[in-house]
Parts: C-alpha cells; sequence; structure tokens
C-alpha cells in the first residue's frame, strides 16, 4: 500500500476517530496522567471532589442531584443505576429502539427485577400515547427506563416528556444519558429524573474508565439495601464518599485526573452549550458532505442526534464496506460499522475533538476511496 500524503491525525498522531466513544481526545487530556498517585493521596482526593462536584451542573441540578462514581464503562453505571435504585419487587417499563435499549433490559433480567417491554423500531422514537396506555394499564410498574440518544442508530428520544409522564404517573424515572451527556440538553429537574447515567469517555472526552450516577439525593437513603451486587451498589458507594470521601475500592485514579482535565476543557468550549454547537456544526457538515455524494441517511432530520449518524450502504455491488473501511482508516479516518435490524448500513461519529475541517477531511477521504472502488458519484 502507497503511504498516503494526506493522513489525517489527531494532536499525538493517531488515526481520529468517528465512533461514538471511546473518541478522539485533546493531547492535553492524555497527558495529566503522567503521574503516579496513590488513592489516598489529598491532590487526587481534590481533583476527584472537584469532578464530581461539576456534574450536576451539566444537567443543572447542583442543588438537588450528588454525582456517584461507578469504576468501569458506562454499562456498568447503568446496570449499577438499574439494579440499585429497582427494588427486588419493583417492574420496569423498559422502552427500547435499539442495543442499549436490550442490554438494559438484559440488566434488569440478570437481576431478577419484572420489566415491561415496549419495543420501537431502531428509526423510531416511543409513541407517548403509547406509553401513556401502558402506565394506566400496568398499575404494577414502578420505574421507567429510557436511552436518550440511542447510540444504535442516533436516534434521539424524548427523554424530557417522557419524564412529564413518569412524573404524572408517580413512578421512578432512570436516564441512560450515556452518549448525549454534555452535548444536548438535559435538565435533570424538568425530566423529573431519578437518576441519570453517563461515563468519562463520550462527549466529555475523557479517556474510558469511569461511569457515573447522577442521582437526586431526595431518593438516594431510600436505596440501601436494593443492590445485587457489591461493586455496583449505588447507596454505598454514596454512603461511603459522604463518610470518608473515598472511594471503596481501587480507584480509576489516571482516568479521574484526565476527566478533570476534560471537563476543564468542557467548561472552557462553553459547557453543553459550546460543545452541543461544535457537535452539530460537525454532523451538519458531514451529512450535508455524505448527501451530496448520494448517501442516504437512516434517519430524519428531525429525529437526528449530532452525536452518530447512521448511513444506508449504497447498493451498488462494487461498494465493498471492509474495503471503505480498511480505505478510510489508512487515510487517518475511523468509522463505525453498522448493526441495524432495519437496515444495512454503517455509522459515522461526529463527537470527540474534531472539529468541521475534520469533518470535510473525512468526505474528501470518502470521495476518494468510492471513486478507487469504482462506484460511480453520487451512489446509488
Ligand atoms: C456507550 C454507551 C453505553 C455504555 O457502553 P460501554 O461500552 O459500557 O461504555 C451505554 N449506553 C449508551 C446509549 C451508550 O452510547
Amino acid at each position: 500500500m502507497p503511504a498516503i500524503p494526506n493522513r489525517a491525525a489527531s494532536e499525538t498522531g493517531d488515526p481520529l476517530l468517528l465512533t461514538p466513544g471511546p473518541l478522539t481526545t485533546s493531547k492535553s487530556v492524555k497527558e495529566v496522567m503522567v503521574h503516579d498517585w496513590g488513592s489516598r493521596d489529598a491532590t487526587f482526593l481534590k481533583i476527584n471532589r472537584e469532578v464530581l462536584a461539576r456534574l450536576p451542573e451539566i444537567v443543572n441540578a447542583t442543588d438537588s442531584f450528588v454525582t456517584v462514581p461507578i469504576q468501569g464503562s458506562g454499562t456498568f453505571a447503568v446496570e449499577a443505576m438499574l439494579t440499585s435504585f429497582v427494588p427486588k419487587k419493583g417492574r420496569v417499563l423498559v422502552l427500547i429502539n435499539g442495543a442499549y435499549g436490550h442490554r438494559a433490559n438484559r440488566i434488569l433480567g440478570i437481576a431478577g427485577r419484572r420489566t415491561t417491554v415496549y419495543e420501537t423500531p431502531e428509526d423510531t422514537p416511543p409513541d407517548l400515547r403509547r406509553v401513556e396506555a401502558i402506565l394506566k394499564r400496568v398499575k404494577s410498574i414502578t420505574h421507567i427506563f429510557a436511552v436518550h440518544c440511542e447510540t444504535t442508530s442516533g436516534v434521539l428520544n424524548p427523554v424530557h416528556e417522557i419524564g412529564a409522564l413518569a412524573k404524572k404517573y408517580g413512578k421512578g424515572y432512570l436516564i441512560d444519558s450515556m452518549s448525549a451527556f454534555g452535548a444536548l440538553p438535559l435538565d435533570a429537574n424538568k425530566a423529573h429524573a431519578d437518576a441519570i447515567a453517563a461515563s468519562s469517555n463520550k462527549c466529555i472526552e475523557g479517556v474510558p474508565g469511569l461511569g457515573f450516577v447522577l442521582c437526586r439525593k431526595s431518593v438516594l437513603p431510600g436505596l440501601k439495601g436494593n443492590a445485587t451486587t457489591l461493586v455496583l451498589d449505588v447507596h454505598d458507594q454514596w454512603a461511603n464518599f459522604e463518610k470518608t470521601g473515598q472511594y471503596r475500592f481501587t480507584p480509576p485514579i489516571h482516568v479521574i485526573v484526565s476527566f478533570h482535565q476534560a471537563l476543564t476543557e468542557f467548561f472552557a468550549e462553553g459547557g453543553q452549550k459550546g460543545r452541543g454547537g461544535r457537535y452539530a456544526a460537525n454532523g451538519k457538515v458531514l451529512i450535508d458532505g455524505m448527501r451530496a455524494m448520494g448517501f442516504k441517511t437512516l434517519l430524519p432530520d428531525t429525529l437526528q442526534a449530532p452525536i452518530i449518524v447512521t448511513f444506508h450502504m449504497p447498493k451498488n455491488p462494487k461498494f465493498d464496506f471492509q474495503r471503505f473501511y480498511d480505505a478510510l482508516k489508512d487515510r487517518g479516518y475511523v468509522i463505525y460499522p453498522g448493526k441495524l435490524t432495519v437496515a444495512d448500513s454503517f455509522r459515522i461519529g461526529c463527537i470527540g475533538r474534531l472539529y468541521e475541517k475534520d469533518m470535510r477531511g473525512a468526505l474528501a477521504a470518502v470521495r476518494e476511496v468510492v471513486t478507487e472502488m469504482g462506484v460511480a458519484l453520487p451512489v446509488t
């Protein structure tokens, strides 16, 4: 393979990740990790306190919510949230339109929690009238679970409207906001949320290793005894922080120090508005440019979150996805294969330390690769 003269690279020379997280992070976010700290080190504990204190600000809930960190990837935080907030006798209305909704349902099944599933296709948000009808019919429902941006397709779900129904029917409300947190507006109080789960390695642009659950303070004391595991017990983790200010078990110290740097950069960019604005601009450049080459998005613009975009696979038999993927990677752009049931597709993310110029670079690479495969433009 001949060297590619215009190969794109991050600040540290790595390919750009056009994926939904882990994603491309700034050099400074990685650089702060070149030290060692003990888990009882005062400097680390101060950094950790600042991280936990600032996260609720992002959902406008500094007074009413507290952050409970959970070591591990985002799913660890989702599992901690579901198994700690839903009591053994609870029943969760699980709203599913993709892989992460299915995963939550699986977690609840393993934990022996009863569920009522309302599933819609991957390109379709739940119908709020149907949600309300289910709440009226199934009286034993105690909680509603929703995914904010279902990263499977990139579809935006109506989390605030679902919350209004949770409030109307007196249900607990648990949100997986993983891929949206920090980029899309979410007001924890207006959404009537009890808990919101997210992680270090998505729109805050940190490295992977820390999940967290933003918890309504008034609900936390009542969670004692709900958990099904020791490590994912949100109540116990919270109670221990209240008592000692420390983690129960070894924290991912470097990840947390780096997450602190990522948060500083996030707020310097203007918080959710600034970060979300950059991603929206990235998304628009990407979608307009791909459409100009004949690619079609799975979702209409009204349902598309500026996080990850699903494109239909071109029908032209000369379009070979593996070749497309590899040739883009050779040019420094790593995209994301699709695993949708509704359509043969692939996905391109627009989050992480990426700017409009990077999206334009990716578009130029797509044009080059498609032409190289002998697929005529616009693609069909
Ligand atoms: C990324 C993501 C998760 C967590 O995935 P991990 O691989 O455990 O980090 C959960 N829900 C959604 C919607 C996500 O995008």
